[in-house]
């Protein structure tokens, strides 16, 4: 048995990789999030996969004052690919035309998210933009140990409890591994996405294929979920998509987002990226109608790596008080888990689950009216 609390078990897989007898795999709850299942048959009670654990003891990352950025390319084809300033892809293109690896996540129907390894430029598309789904990352923990251990450069990017979980693991530290997290409000239910997915499969008599979390046809900040069915394409306003009503009114998120450690830069991180929505309001120069990042600069490594890069980005310094004013994530806060609560307990005890995805994603006419109403002065602004 784990001594770790459900509540507190982000479902990093740092267990899982770390246990030398394999007694440990990742399976599903009825909510639809990974947890480490143990066989007894096969544990030996050495302990190891709770002194691995990032969260059993918890830790001080933060040390310093950070270095932020609001920034993007200047590759507008990268930009309108990337989830807001495309960084990240500046990033690891640099690391790969080094002859390095990056490690990030990717997305198919059968396996849902999960990080892969990708070493040429032309596939990094592979690993960009953000999937609202937690990756499993601890199947690629044993490869980047050896891949280290061999010398290579490695640039692995995750979340901030996956990148606390990867440190752990790896017990040393390694001059070759950069790391990058991102700003994370919490990882959504795989079980709502799926059910949501089906509801849709079934009215349109068609087959998913894949997901687009962030199409910005139009603009960034008001950007589309695309989801590609066989013969259909389905675009979902974000302000009116109920997946992502339902994650950014934290009611779809895993437990141990609501009161997460790793917020306000404390993750062990080289590189954080994040959101720069209203930027224009920190500073007007730097706003670009495609997206931009983010980027907070938190070891010397991670100040390396982003200088290499300057010459493709743009990019204005920004205090964090200034960061704080517009990203509400990036702050340290606990999230309100009894209306979370309440969500998954009618969720899964319903017969008819999208009715109840429904239910706690319907806006009052006055609500409709003055989302439209705002997003129309935004499209006159040319935002
Ligand atoms: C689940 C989730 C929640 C987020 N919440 C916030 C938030 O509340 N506020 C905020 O400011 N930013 C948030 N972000 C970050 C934001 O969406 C962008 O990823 C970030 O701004 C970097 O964008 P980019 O254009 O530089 O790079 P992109 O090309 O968009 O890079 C995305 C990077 O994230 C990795 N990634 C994608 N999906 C996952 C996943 N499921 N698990 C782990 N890694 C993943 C990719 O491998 C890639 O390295 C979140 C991201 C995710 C995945």
């Amino acid at each position: 048995m784990c001594n770790l609390p459900e509540d507190k078990c982000t479902g990093c897989g740092t267990c899982v990789a770390s246990c030398p007898f394999k007694a440990i795999s990742m399976k599903e709850d009825n909510e639809g999030f990974l947890y480490p299942y143990i066989d007894t048959s096969k544990c030996k009670k050495c302990g190891l996969c709770e002194k691995r654990c990032p969260v059993l003891k918890v830790k001080k990352y933060r040390k310093n004052d950070f270095s932020i950025y609001a920034a993007y390319t200047k590759n507008k084809s990268i930009l309108l690919n990337s989830s807001s300033g495309g960084i990240f892809y500046e990033l690891a293109s640099n690391v790969i035309s080094l002859g390095g690896i990056v490690y990030g996540v990717t997305y198919d129907k059968i396996k849902g998210a999960y990080h892969i390894p990708v070493d040429k430029i032309e596939n990094l598309k592979n690993i960009m933009g953000s999937k609202y789904l937690q990756a499993n990352a601890s199947l690629v923990f044993p490869k980047i140990k050896e891949e280290l251990t061999q010398g290579k450069t490695i640039l692995f990017s995750g979340s901030p409890c996956q990148v606390a979980g990867l440190k752990d693991y790896l017990v040393k530290d390694y001059e070759n591994l950069i790391t990058i997290d991102f700003i994370c409000t919490g990882v959504p239910s795989s079980k709502v996405f799926k059910e949501y997915i089906r509801y849709w499969e079934n009215k349109y008599n068609d087959t998913f294929k894949t997901i687009d979390y962030r199409n910005k046809q139009d603009s960034w900040y008001n950007y589309k979920l695309k989801i590609e069915f066989e013969h259909k394409t389905r675009y979902e306003n974000r302000f009116f998509s109920p997946l992502i009503l339902l994650q950014y009114n934290h009611f779809s998120l895993r437990r141990s987002c609501y009161n997460c450690n790793f917020r306000k830069g404390n993750s062990p991180s080289d590189i954080e990226l994040g959101d720069f929505w209203n930027v224009d309001l920190v500073n007007k120069e730097i706003y670009n109608k495609n997206g931009v990042s983010c980027v907070i600069i938190k070891s010397d490594k991670g100040a390396k790596l982003f200088n290499k890069i300057l010459n493709n980005i743009k990019l204005t310094q920004v205090s964090e008080k200034d960061l704080l004013k517009v990203n509400k994530s990036y702050d340290n806060f606990c999230m309100d888990k009894e209306k979370r609560d309440n969500f998954f307990n009618e969720f899964i005890n319903s017969t008819d689950r999208i009715s109840i995805i429904k239910k706690y994603t319907n806006y009052s006419f006055k609500q409709k009216f003055r989302i439209k109403k705002n997003l129309l002065v935004l499209k006159l602004k040319n935002k």
